[in-house]
């Protein structure tokens, strides 16, 4: 089982930690700071540094068939080095941050945005450049209106921060499941959940900025009908102003 650091730290971008296993399937380590696949987000990229100053490039990472692995997928053709990596050894995990900080920027987005379209979502995906959540609904969305909210949210700089919540007070809550496809993991005893205060709170793996101030220029480049019961809201990064510096 590996410690998920960037569980109670997403702006880690290195830790130290020790080889774990290394197989086909990929590179465990002791502990990590490498987010993989999951809740819609993109699994982390990034390098392994070996103590003799190697580096492996990870261009992936997922999570195993079973409970608590986490997989670090070397990139291919890096078998000299892939052979030198070996379980006990302490290696150096370091995430590609600017990638990281677009997914827990675009991520935060996300949740503002569940905010504003108060219904069901049953999709999601976070990328690098853009995410795109499916909400469970028949009345059309309003592109500049959704773009206007999302400013407002950001602009007033709401908290962001998770905390831990055991699965009784869940189950007496049961409006904090927003999410019709992706439903908290259960029998762990406890459940994180993410708020943003005064705006939303609900359960959530993910990594996210701590302030929506952070969010950025983030707005809503398109809607699409997806289905007769979805609407496909897909952000993006703002392009530059031409009036800006
Ligand atoms: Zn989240």
């Amino acid at each position: 089982m590996t410690e998920e650091l960037f569980r109670e730290d997403a702006s880690l971008a290195s830790c130290q930690a020790r080889v774990s296993a290394v197989d086909e399937r990929g590179v465990q380590l002791g502990r990590t700071v490498f987010y993989p696949l999951g809740g819609g987000q993109a699994g982390d990229r990034g390098l392994l540094i070996l103590p003799d100053g190697s580096e492996l490039e990870i261009y992936d990472t997922r999570k195993g068939a079973r409970p608590g692995e986490i997989l670090h997928l070397p990139a291919s053709g890096q078998q000299a080095v892939l052979a030198r990596l070996t379980p006990g050894q302490l290696v150096s995990a370091q995430i590609d941050m600017p990638r990281r900080r677009r997914h827990m920027r675009f991520h935060t987005a996300t949740h503002l945005l569940c905010a504003l379209v108060p219904h069901p979502v049953d999709g999601c995906s976070i990328t690098a450049d853009y995410a795109r959540l499916d909400f469970h609904m028949t009345a059309p969305l309003d592109k500049a209106a959704l773009s206007a909210g999302l400013a407002k949210l950001i602009d007033e700089a709401h908290p962001v921060a998770h905390r831990w919540i055991d699965e009784a007070e869940l189950d007496a809550n049961p409006g904090l499941v927003r999410s019709m496809s992706v439903k908290p993991p259960r029998g762990l005893g406890r459940v994180r959940v993410l708020e943003i205060e005064g705006v939303d709170l609900q359960p959530c793996g993910g990594t996210h900025v701590a302030n929506t101030a952070d969010v950025g220029a983030v707005v809503v480049t398109r809607i699409e009908k997806k289905s007769a019961m979805t609407r496909r809201v897909i952000l993006g990064f703002a392009a530059p102003s031409a009036s800006a510096g």
